[in-house]
C-alpha cells in the first residue's frame, strides 16, 4: 500500500479564496498522495504578481486546513523562484530552443487558434535576428513536436505541439517568466512524481513534457480530474464569480465534492465530519472511478442545499 516515492502536490493561484471546483481539485491531489502513503505539498502559483490578491495565500492555506487537507513540508512560491526559472531559460537558450520574440498581441490577433481558443503562433519571429533593443518574449521552438501521453484518467492522448500549438512563450516581453516554465522547473524542483488537477490544464501537458525533455527533467504521472462548473457550463473561477468555500457546512460540501470525484460517500457516513469522510475517502479511493465530465455546481451559496450533480 505504502509507496514511498509518491510526491504530490496541489498549486493554486492566489487571485483569491478557493472555490468548490478548486477543492474538488485539491481534494483528488491530496486523497491520490494519501492513498498511495505518499507525500503532498502545497506551491502557490503567484507568478503573474499583478493578477494576485495580497492575503489570498493565507486564505487558501486556512481553507485547505479547515477542510481537512493538511500538507506536508513548507510551501513553495513562485514569486521567490526567478533565479531558477532563469537558469532553465539559459539552459534553453545555450542549446538555441528558443528564439526572441517581439509580436504584439496585436499583431499576433489574425492567427490562427486551436481548439482551446489558444492563438497557434505562427512562427514570425522564428528567423529575425535577436532584437537587442525592442522588449521581447522568449518563445521555444516546436519543430516536429508530436507528444504522446497517457494521463491517468483520460487515458492515451496525443497533441503536435508544432501544429496545434506553436512556439510557446516560457519568459512573457513584461518580463514574467511564463507558467509553463515555472510549473516544470518547481516539480521538477520538488521532486513531484503524481500531477493531479483540473482537467483545464490537460492540454498543457504536452508542453510541459516537451519542456521537461529540453530540460533533462523527469516526467511525472499525470491525471486530470473534472472541472466543476456553473451553470451556464463556465469553468468555476474569480471571472466566473464563483464564491468561496463556505466556513459552515463543510462536511456537505465535502460529500459534494467526493461525490464529483465518482467518489459518493455511502448512506451510513450521512453526519460524519470531514476527518470521518476524508479518512473513509482515502480507503476507497481509485483514480479508474473518477469521471471524465464535468459536474455542475448548484450548490455554491447554501451548502446544505443539493448534492452536485452530473451533467447531461
Ligand atoms: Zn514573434
Amino acid at each position: 500500500m505504502s509507496s514511498p516515492t509518491y510526491i504530490g502536490r496541489f498549486a493554486p493561484s492566489p487571485t483569491g479564496p478557493l472555490h468548490v471546483g478548486s477543492l474538488v481539485a485539491a481534494l483528488a491531489s491530496w486523497l491520490d498522495a494519501r492513498a498511495a502513503g505518499g507525500r503532498w505539498l502545497v506551491r502557490m502559483e503567484d507568478l503573474d504578481r499583478p493578477r494576485c490578491e495580497p492575503g489570498a495565500d493565507d486564505t487558501i492555506l486556512r481553507q485547505l486546513e479547515a477542510y481537512g487537507l493538511l500538507w506536508d513540508g513548507t510551501v513553495l512560491y513562485q514569486s521567490r523562484r526567478d533565479d531558477a526559472y532563469a537558469a532553465a531559460l539559459a539552459a534553453l537558450r545555450s542549446q538555441g530552443a528558443v528564439f526572441a520574440c517581439t509580436c504584439t498581441r496585436s499583431q499576433l490577433a489574425q492567427a490562427p487558434r486551436n481548439a482551446e481558443g489558444e492563438i497557434v503562433y505562427p512562427g514570425t519571429c522564428r528567423l529575425h535576428p535577436f532584437p537587442n533593443l525592442a522588449p521581447h518574449a522568449w518563445r521555444v521552438r516546436t519543430v516536429d513536436a508530436s507528444t504522446h501521453f497517457v494521463d491517468r484518467v483520460h487515458g492515451a492522448l496525443r497533441q503536435d505541439l508544432a501544429d496545434e500549438v506553436g512556439d510557446f512563450v516560457v519568459k512573457r516581453a513584461d518580463g514574467l517568466f511564463a507558467y509553463q516554465l515555472a510549473v516544470v522547473v518547481d516539480d521538477a524542483f520538488q521532486g513531484v512524481t503524481h500531477v493531479v488537477r483540473g482537467a483545464d490544464l490537460l492540454w498543457n501537458t504536452p508542453r510541459q513534457i516537451y519542456l521537461q525533455g529540453l530540460l533533462g527533467l523527469p516526467t511525472p504521472a499525470y491525471a486530470h480530474v473534472p472541472l466543476v462548473t456553473n451553470a451556464a457550463g463556465q469553468k468555476l473561477s474569480k471571472q466566473t464569480l464563483a464564491p468561496a468555500l463556505p466556513e459552515r457546512g463543510r462536511r456537505m460540501v465535502l460529500a459534494q465534492a467526493l461525490a464529483a470525484l465518482g467518489h459518493p460517500p455511502p448512506a451510513e457516513l450521512v453526519g460524519a465530519g470531514p476527518g470521518e469522510l476524508l479518512g473513509w475517502a482515502v480507503g476507497e479511493w481509485r483514480i479508474k472511478n473518477v469521471p471524465l465530465h464535468p459536474t455542475i455546481a448548484n450548490a455554491t451559496q447554501a451548502p446544505d442545499n443539493q448534492p452536485l450533480a452530473p451533467s447531461p
